[in-house]
């Protein structure tokens, strides 16, 4: 009885260990002094909530500017040689009302003095940009009363300032684990030589992925200001449902169609590791928010797990007759785009027409040179080029299982009376990517998403 007790007991004690989480706050959720209490009390919430990376204080109401934003600002007047007095002072006091809004025992007045000093030495705009996550990473640190560890110590940049993924793993994981609870700024590390290089904009998300990995988190959960991953674009359809779970997979192919909500390069330590994401809202901390994974068995709500989309893609439509049996056409056609630099989204075909998508900005440049290599190499019977239009994404792991779902997508389309120029499906019968006019563009969402959403809910 007493060994099975303890057994237990035991068992209870590595569930701890192992259920550690990591904490990201973006911009939004630390932008005041009324945000960091929420931040905290949700912190106090859950003692697995171990590490926390905070970004620099964002937009408090809109028209608000980031203090990223305003450090940027100042240091192009610094570099310019010109005063920056007026600069600085705003972004202090954007420090400062947090600091007595908290009734926070701390003065900054020493590193202020230090980031003066470094910015008439033109320390760099990089150098610049990250104070903001430094200094709200020790104001953050105070107000939790825990470690706090200089991400400059820590993430680690080649001389070339490229990020060293296998060293900061390194690094960072032996400094964690003499570390019981810290704070660790987003955004920035440094090179060996102790030069400080940023990710690129909303690059904290990478850091809060980095520590992850490197303490072997049971979660990784990023605290934003929406309640998750929306089926689709807010901005086109009217409060979009929260997708529950979606796979990193999925998330791929609908942040490169435009959706977002996390920093592209995020996912990438996390998924090697195998943790998954948990996007949260810090103004709504009991919603679920949505789980990112590497694989699920859940099965998705809507069958599709999101929609989206961009505008502003050409196609360039070619045909020959026999083009079928003429072996190297397709080879020769993208060559011609491939010399000059442009890369392609899709290449939908038929018996003797084949047609190139990719986005429109990119060719208007390269239009007659890639003409010219086209007939040159293949000389075509026809080549017509297509403008103004858009393609959209949708995208479910559920849709290969699922009879009619190209059917129900197709036949909203028609109901809505769009007419749809291009249609794709991956290999792995995960995506649909359905071509239309730009201006057909938000009433397609709309459709598919009515179909697929609206009708379920009833
Ligand atoms: N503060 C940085 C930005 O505004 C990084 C971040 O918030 O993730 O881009």
């Amino acid at each position: 009885m007493q060994s099975a007790f303890r057994d237990r007991r035991s068992r209870c004690a590595v569930k701890e260990e192992t259920m550690k989480k990591v904490v990201k706050f973006g911009g939004s959720s630390l932008a005041s002094a009324e945000q960091f209490r929420k931040v905290g009390d949700i912190i106090r919430a859950d003692s697995n909530r171990k590490y926390v990376v905070p970004s620099a204080p964002g937009r408090r109401y809109s028209g608000d500017s980031k203090v990223t934003d305003m450090l940027y600002t100042c240091y192009e007047r610094a570099a310019q040689g010109m005063d920056f007095q007026n600069d600085i002072f705003a972004i202090r006091k954007r420090f400062d009302e947090i600091i007595n809004g908290l009734g926070l025992d701390l003065s900054l007045n020493e590193e202020f003095a230090v980031i003066e000093e470094n910015f008439r030495k033109k320390a760099g705009r990089d150098y610049a940009a990250s104070r903001g996550e430094y200094l709200n990473g020790i104001l953050l640190a105070n107000y939790l009363g825990i470690e706090y560890i200089d991400a400059a110590d820590v993430i680690c940049f080649t001389e070339e300032g490229q990020f060293d993924p296998e060293t900061t793993n390194k690094v960072l994981g032996d400094r964690l684990r003499q570390t019981e609870r810290a704070v660790i700024p987003g955004f920035y590390g440094a090179k060996p030589d102790g030069t400080i290089v940023t990710f690129s904009r909303g690059g904290s998300d990478i850091t809060g992925s980095i520590v992850a990995r490197a303490c072997h988190a049971a979660v990784y959960e990023n605290w934003t200001d929406v309640s998750g991953f929306l089926l689709t674009d807010p901005h086109i359809v009217e409060n979009p449902v929260v997708i529950s779970t979606i796979t990193y997979k999925e998330l791929r192919e609908l942040s490169y169609m435009g959706a977002s909500v996390l920093h592209d390069e995020a996912i990438f330590p996390v998924r090697q590791a195998g943790i998954p994401i948990n996007i949260r809202n810090t103004n709504d901390p009991d919603a679920p928010g949505t789980m990112i994974v590497k694989t699920t068995g859940v099965k998705s709500k809507y069958t599709i797990t999101g929609i989206a989309g961009r505008k502003g893609f050409a196609a360039i439509n070619i045909e020959k007759d026999r083009m079928n049996s003429e072996i190297g056409f397709g080879r020769k056609v993208l060559e011609a785009f491939e010399i000059n630099g442009l890369s392609f989204e899709h290449m939908p075909s038929g018996i003797d027409t084949l047609s190139v998508f990719l986005e429109y900005e990119a060719f208007a440049e390269k239009e007659q040179a890639v003409l010219a290599a086209i007939n040159r190499t293949t000389q075509p019977d026809l080549i017509t080029i297509d403008t103004d239009l858009a393609l959209i994404a949708v995208v479910g792991r559920g849709m290969k299982d699922a009879r009619g779902t190209a059917g129900r997508v197709f036949a909203s389309l028609a109901h809505a009376r769009i007419n749809v120029r291009m249609i794709d499906q991956g290999s792995d019968e995960e995506n649909i990517i359905i071509g239309v006019r730009n201006d057909d563009f938000e009433a397609a969402i709309r459709a598919i998403y009515q179909i697929f959403v609206d009708v379920q809910l009833g």
